[in-house]
């Protein structure tokens, strides 16, 4: 049955969905050609955006090149990096963070002037700029929050929660979107001559994040359902060093930390990741998560020991993280940090080429809810805001080049108040325990079947198809990838591959996957899948 439509809104221009970082520059690189950006929470504060702590990626130092820069982003990448994406990515980099400082980005300034550069993990130049230690996604969000209300061409209605894409003749020609009025909900149909999806990414389907409720994957499960193709959805990255108090979305220890020399440790004082990695706490992500994983299934704590490295220093260099431990009882100056992996960043996404489009026509997106092939298997640090810059730039210009704005035709919707329903906790429960740090094709297999009995206890609630949809294409992905690879590791193909291939499928590539494997014996002939 089709649902009833409370009002039908055509906009002049383009309706970005979504106010993170993705969001909110691609409207302002668009200017002054019109566009709508729609979100379910207030600007500059939504998302994942505003929690970024680490900072952006750009050869901006001395002595840094983008040429290195792109070397490390596909060394990091486990073999699937798209190098054609990593080298513009890189060489475009330095010109995004001069965008950002003409938007009023207030990164941190050397002795001499230049932009302050820091060096993280698997990055083999200082090259992350910063604002006051551990403040880059906030201090970023709101100065591009701050111009964006300020830029006429930019229209940002919060308060609507998108539940689906318009298709007419194959061709996404807007959304739908639900708002509540006092207690009465309306939907709402938003018509636009092009569609940007930069909804973030899917950390909350998973138990234990570090992303805000909204990263619900909701932005891929609409592009997926509406038909698009999907890349690499198997890989979610991990970030090894959550703060493990008990929160909801777990804190972070940002990376920056193990840059100044901070070590990981168990209860006893013990150093584990030197047995493990020739570069120790700075190897890789996955690598490093996967070691924390180990120690706390085989029974201890891991803490990261910033007493040394960063001591005395703490509350001024990193007052974020600080804030964090105090509230909780701890003086990470004096004592050891508990840590522990949580769900962190989707490398895989909705497939978008290198002027964000995607497979459908209509369509483009941006950030963490698309995938360009610059992260490929496993996400480099600090690479994933300068995507959402680098693509949304590109994006903006194809859509002012190349669409028309309309006409705008009915009353354009006033702030309302949105009211999205939380990711259920049995799916959470699934992502967390089947398809997190370690998979096997047995328990790949059950994950497959709880989504789909969760999906249909749910109806056929809009919301709830988007998140499992994209809950799907992460387990689908999973089982059909027989060895483990940057952030996917299968406990049961425990090799690499020779060559690396990518994955792209469709919804009904999952389902079909989900259908062959419910029918198959169980046992070892699932394994073989
Ligand atoms: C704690 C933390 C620290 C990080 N640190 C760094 C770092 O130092 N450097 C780095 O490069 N990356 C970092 N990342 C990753 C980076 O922040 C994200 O990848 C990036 O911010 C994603 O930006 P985005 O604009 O794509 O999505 P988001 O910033 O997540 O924005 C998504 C927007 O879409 C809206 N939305 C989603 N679904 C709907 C819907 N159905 N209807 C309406 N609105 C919707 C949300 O409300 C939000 O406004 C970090 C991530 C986290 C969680």
């Amino acid at each position: 049955m089709k649902p009833h439509i409370d009002n039908v809104i055509e906009t002049r221009g383009a309706l970005i969905l979504g106010a993170g970082v993705a969001g909110l520059f691609t409207a302002l690189k668009m200017a002054p050609f019109p566009c709508v950006v729609l979100a379910d929470e207030h600007p500059g504060v939504s998302g994942s955006s505003a929690r970024a702590q680490g900072g952006i990626a750009a050869s901006v130092g001395a002595g840094d090149t983008w040429q290195s820069h792109a070397a490390d982003t596909i060394a990091a990448g486990a073999g699937l990096c798209d190098p054609e994406i990593a080298a513009l990515v890189a060489r475009e980099a330095p010109d995004r963070i001069f965008d950002l400082l003409r938007y009023g980005a207030p990164f941190d300034r050397a002795a001499d002037g230049s932009l302050a550069v820091g060096r993280e993990a698997a990055h083999s130049a200082a090259r992350i700029v910063h604002v006051k230690g551990d403040r880059a996604g906030a201090e970023v969000m709101q100065a591009l929050a701050h111009q964006a209300r300020e830029t006429e061409s930019i229209r940002i209605i919060e308060g609507f929660h998108a539940i689906e894409l318009a298709v007419e003749d194959g061709r996404i020609v807007g959304l739908f979107a639900r708002t509540w009025h006092g207690p009465i909900q309306r939907l709402i149909l938003i018509r636009a001559c092009a569609v940007v999806l930069a909804t973030g990414g899917l950390g909350a389907l998973y138990s234990v994040s570090t992303n805000p409720p909204e990263s619900r994957g909701e932005g891929l499960g609409m592009a997926a359902r509406a038909g698009a193709l999907i890349a690499d959805p198997e890989f979610v990255q991990f970030h090894p060093t959550a703060i493990a108090i008990n929160k909801d979305p777990a804190p972070l220890a940002t990376e920056a930390l193990r840059g100044e020399g901070a070590t990981l440790v168990d209860e006893t004082g013990r150093r584990f990741m030197p047995a493990v990695h020739a570069d120790a706490e700075l190897a890789p992500r996955d690598v490093v998560a996967r070691a924390i994983h180990r120690e706390l299934v085989g029974g201890h704590k891991v803490f990261l020991d910033c007493r040394k490295a960063v001591g005395a220093e703490f509350a001024t260099h990193f007052p974020t993280v600080y804030e964090i431990c105090r509230e909780a009882g701890i003086d990470p100056a004096t004592q050891p940090i508990p840590v522990a992996p949580a769900a962190h960043y989707h490398m895989g996404g909705i497939a978008s080429d290198a002027r964000g489009r995607t497979s459908l026509d209509g369509l483009w997106a941006i950030g963490e809810c698309a995938c360009t092939g610059l992260h490929g298997a496993n996400r480099l640090a600090s690479n994933s805001l300068l995507e959402a810059l680098v693509f949304g730039a590109r994006a903006a210009e194809d859509i002012r080049a190349n669409t028309h704005p309309w006409h705008s035709r009915g009353t354009p919707p006033a702030p309302a108040r949105s009211a999205a329903p939380p990711v259920p906790r049995s799916l959470r429960e699934v992502m967390t325990r089947y398809a997190g740090l370690e998979r096997d094709a047995s328990g790949l297999s059950e994950a497959l079947a709880r989504i789909t009995q969760i999906e249909r206890a749910g109806g056929h609630e809009p919301s709830l198809l988007n998140m499992t949809a994209t809950a799907k294409m992460v387990v689908a992905g999973a089982l059909a990838r027989c060895e483990s690879r940057g952030g996917h590791y299968r406990s049961d193909f425990q090799n690499t591959a020779a060559t690396g291939t990518r994955t792209f499928m469709t919804l009904a590539d999952a389902e079909r996957i989900a259908a062959a494997d419910a029918a198959a014996p169980a046992g070892p002939a699932r394994a073989a899948h």
